[in-house]
């Protein structure tokens, strides 16, 4: 195997900045250089490019801007001509460097044709789309549609690319929802011999489980094709309220009780910040609940509790209302979050576990991680306020290449633990790398692939141990797609060799 980076020899990006410095330049692309031609597709060489959060940088050789199948097929040409390797990119909003290549980079943001929604026979409603679209894109288009259809699960924010979306494994708040993956019924990828090859079930169940999260190890991802549902099926009450810890995480029945009201909502979602008010010392003894409820009652008014007073005085929580609304499926699945200033950039470590029958495994973990993130956050106070905890909790995934598959317990119940902290918080990699290494030995936790993860000290021995049966699946369909290893940058080229 070649590398992007000859001299890498651990799983750190050389990119990677040091938490206080972020990087200090406009996020995603750094349009310097004049645009070139090649067969129609037009591309920049060398300019810089740079992820959402600055913490990733890479000056690859060519940027392509493709916009057809065609378009991507004249790319795969030239890398095998030119010897390089190929990545693609979307919105940029991974942590991890699975982007990365100093190669040819594919910004597949141009793509973004959406096919008009299929009823099959069986009642169930499909729609086909290009992987540059994004999610309010999609939400918009078929909110529109006669009828108006709807994802019932997807990640947080409106910003992120399908294509990002699939082959990392992304996953919303939905108990049913699993990761957006396992909504899939048809994958297409251009491999590395400029060939479309497409993923379904009936045809192979087997290389159609790997090609549904495949870590843009397999190709370019063309189109995929994914169950929708009508959005007279239900809407979303949205209830938020600001709870005592120790009335949910104390006491024998702790855990019983949080599976009862995951097991009674559609979704539901915790947040922790380490304060009690924002530039205090004091520990914060609430934590913020989130839960979505199943309703036929009529959406409401989305303005409904805007006038209301902030109920916390921290910035970054400051659109948080207690209350209930009632919104159609696409408004209560996403949430704003303040994004755009540097100062709302932040880090996001993220691991998933198996859920012991009474949770008692999450209660311990929860505890034991507040108390970590208030030590933390208070010894270099007040440099690091900005951190925060995130729980969301998804049945398992049938996607082998999931940080959440589970090959014997399709209903158990995982839980995604988000250790978050601004990027300008001094320690913070080192800190929430050692939190997510804690949970891998304790709990046989698995980290997301999208977020930060490289950083966990022994963690490609670790995920070569627990993945071993499945990497052999994923290298096995894999060498028959890319057997140059065209599309393998650093980020996994250690896990898979
Ligand atoms: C504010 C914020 C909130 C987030 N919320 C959530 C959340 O709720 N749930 C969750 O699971 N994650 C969440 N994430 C993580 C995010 O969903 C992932 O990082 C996702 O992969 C980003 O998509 P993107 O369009 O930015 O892609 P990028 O980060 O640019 O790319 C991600 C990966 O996708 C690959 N890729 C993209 N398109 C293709 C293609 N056509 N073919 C092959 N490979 C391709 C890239 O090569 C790269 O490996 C969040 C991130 C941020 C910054």
């Amino acid at each position: 195997m070649t590398t992007d980076n000859p001299t890498l020899d651990t799983p750190t990006p050389t990119s990677l900045k040091a938490a206080d410095a972020p990087i200090e330049q406009e996020p995603i692309v750094m349009l310097g250089s004049p645009m070139a031609i090649v067969d129609g597709v037009s591309f920049s060489s060398g300019d810089n490019w740079i992820n959402w959060a600055k913490t990733l940088s890479a000056q690859p050789e060519r940027l392509f801007y493709p916009n057809t199948l065609e378009d991507l097929q004249v790319i795969i040409r030239e890398a095998t001509e030119n010897k390089k390797k190929v990545r693609c990119v979307g919105n940029g909003h991974s942590w991890s460097g699975t982007a990365v290549t100093h190669d040819y980079m594919v910004s597949i943001n141009g793509m973004n044709k959406i096919e008009k929604p299929i009823q099959r026979e069986n009642g169930e409603w499909t729609v086909t789309i290009e992987m540059g679209v994004e999610v309010e894109e999609l939400d918009d288009f078929l909110r529109k549609h006669d009828p108006p259809l709807a994802l019932a699960s997807n990640v947080m924010p409106n910003d992120i690319r399908y294509g990002g979306i699939l082959t990392m494994g992304c996953h919303g708040a939905g108990l049913d929802g699993r990761t957006v993956s396992d909504t899939l019924t048809e994958i297409t990828i251009v491999n590395a011999y400029g060939e479309l090859h497409i993923y379904s079930e009936a045809d192979d169940p087997e290389a159609f489980n790997i090609a549904s999260i495949n870590l843009g190890l397999l190709g370019i991802v063309y189109t995929a094709t994914l169950k929708i549902i009508p959005m007279s099926n239900y809407r979303l009450r949205a209830i938020d309220s600001y709870e005592s810890l120790a009335d949910y995480f104390e006491g024998p029945r702790a855990g019983l009780k949080l599976k009862e009201m995951v097991e009674r909502n559609d979704s539901m979602e915790i947040m922790y910040w380490p304060h009690k008010a924002f530039l205090g010392t004091e520990k914060n003894d609430r934590f913020w609940l989130k839960q979505w409820r199943r309703t036929l009652d009529p959406a409401e008014d989305l303005e409904k509790l805007k006038d209301q007073a902030p109920t916390v005085d921290h910035p970054g929580f400051a659109t948080f209302k207690v209350g209930e609304i009632v919104k159609e499926i696409p408004d209560g699945v996403h949430f704003d979050v303040t994004q755009d200033n540097d100062e709302a950039k932040f880090y996001d470590a993220s691991a998933g576990f198996k859920l012991a029958p009474d949770f008692s495994n999450f209660v311990e973990c929860f505890n034991d991680l507040v108390e970590k993130n208030y030590a933390f956050s208070t010894s270099e106070f007040p440099s690091r306020i900005g951190t925060c905890l995130e729980v969301r909790f998804i049945k398992a995934s049938r996607k082998m290449m999931s940080f959440v598959y589970d090959g014997e317990d399709e209903e158990a119940i995982y839980c995604m633990i988000n250790v978050l902290g601004a990027t300008q918080t001094p320690g913070f990699v080192e800190y929430s790398q050692g939190i997510l290494g804690g949970w891998m030995d304790k709990y046989n936790a698995k980290p997301h692939w999208a977020k930060l993860w490289e950083q966990i000290p022994g963690v490609i021995p670790a995920l070569r141990r627990e993945y071993e049966d499945r990497l052999a699946v994923l290298n096995r369909v894999r060498k028959t797609q890319d057997p140059f290893d065209m599309f393998v940058n650093d980020t996994w080229r250690l896990l898979l060799e």
